[in-house]
């Protein structure tokens, strides 16, 4: 069937309306009309190819919510009307160790939601600036969070699972100490969710008119890391680092805030490499460079439940489609709080 959509041609091109072609569902699959999808900075680098090897037309977005259209012969999990989600996986090989242990996102095979190897046409899939999208079951999430809320549910799909898969690996609780570093979609994220752990969060921000926001999104202590004084006082006071930055820049100046034994993880995946950390800052204080790649289904799952338990979702700003371009521009300037939200009825228009 041909639905609507929205991507881009080249790496240098705007982003446009498209028609793509969606396949039938087959006995395993489930049919979605998409309501809501996120923009996360990796749609951008993507569209761009930034990080190379990106398959045009590209139609970004991974971070899905909608309601199931229509189900496979075979589908147990799900029904007609169900509120559900779909994030940056759509299928995996499904009997390697990482599969097995209900980690897609570390399978050699995983197939991204975009970009990803696909027997349907064009040959690679199409993601969710689109009014419509057919996926496996086993990649199809439950939202029980209220219908009005479904917006802002939408970046919980790849921000939240980025931030929560981490927090939860490195332990993170009460009675830690937790740098969250570049309050952006995944970084507000990040802070709502080590709040709701139970640890004492310290946000870092350059950017001075976060630093109020911050406080409210449930940070304890908000940090101006352009600021070297104020950063200083907190050397050798953090348990775990979580850094979001979308850009290339010096690790030294956190690896200096953790204590013995601290871990510093990546989940920021700039273009471009960041300057090589001093040795001396990891070898006298024991202290790990880490990364993390969003989550696995399983795990998906129960950041979802646990964000509707909290009563966590994204802080958003819906736009319509065809404002795309103009929100990749503020994206890369950081104005936006806290992250963009395409209303898919607006593919219609
Ligand atoms: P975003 O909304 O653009 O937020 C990034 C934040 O980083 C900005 O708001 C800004 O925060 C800070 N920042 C940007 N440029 C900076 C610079 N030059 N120096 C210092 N700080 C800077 O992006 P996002 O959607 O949260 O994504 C963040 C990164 O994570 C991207 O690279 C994305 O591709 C990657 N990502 C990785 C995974 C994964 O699985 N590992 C998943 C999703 C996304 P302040 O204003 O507070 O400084
Ligand atoms: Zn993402």
């Amino acid at each position: 069937m041909i639905v609507k959509a929205y991507g881009a041609h080249g790496a240098d091109k705007p982003l446009e309306s498209l028609d793509i072609t969606r396949r039938a569902p087959g006995a395993h699959d489930v049919q979605i009309d998409i309501a809501f999808c996120g923009v996360c900075h990796s749609d951008l680098h993507q569209v761009r190819s930034e990080w190379a090897g990106t398959m045009y037309p590209c139609v970004p977005g991974h971070e899905i919510v909608g309601r199931v259209a229509a189900v496979g012969a075979h589908v147990s999990k799900f029904k007609v009307g169900d509120l559900v989600g779909v994030g940056c996986i759509v299928d995996s090989c499904q009997h390697c160790a990482d599969c097995n242990e209900g980690l897609e996102n570390y399978c050699d095979h995983m197939v991204g939601t975009y970009n990803g190897p696909t027997a349907d046409a064009p040959g690679h899939t199409l993601g969710g600036y689109s009014q419509q999208v057919v996926v496996h079951e086993r990649y199809v999430l439950r939202v029980r969070h209220p219908a009005g809320q479904l917006a802002a549910v939408a970046p919980l799909l790849c921000a939240g699972i980025t931030t929560y898969s981490p927090l939860r690996h490195w332990k993170v609780g009460p009675g830690h100490k937790v740098g969250i570093v570049g309050i952006g979609g995944l970084g507000h994220m990040g802070i709502k969710l080590a709040h709701a752990m139970g640890a004492h969060v310290v946000a870092f921000t350059t950017s001075e008119s976060k630093r109020e926001d911050a406080r409210a999104l449930g940070a304890d202590e908000v940090v101006v890391s352009r600021n070297a004084q104020e950063m200083a006082t907190y050397a050798k006071s953090l348990d775990f680092i979580l850094n979001t930055v979308a850009a290339p820049h010096e690790l030294d100046a956190f690896f200096a805030l953790l204590k013995r034994d601290g871990t510093m993880a990546l989940v920021g995946a700039p273009a471009t490499p960041h300057p090589s950390p001093n040795v001396f800052n990891l070898i006298m204080k024991r202290r790990s460079l880490a990364g993390s790649m969003i989550g696995g289904i399983p795990e998906t799952q129960e950041m979802l439940d646990f964000c509707a338990e909290h009563g966590i979702v994204s802080d958003i700003e819906m736009i319509r489609a065809d404002e795309i371009n103009q929100a990749y521009e503020r994206m890369l300037k950081g104005d936006v709080k806290y992250r963009f939200v395409i209303d898919n009825a607006s593919l219609a228009a």
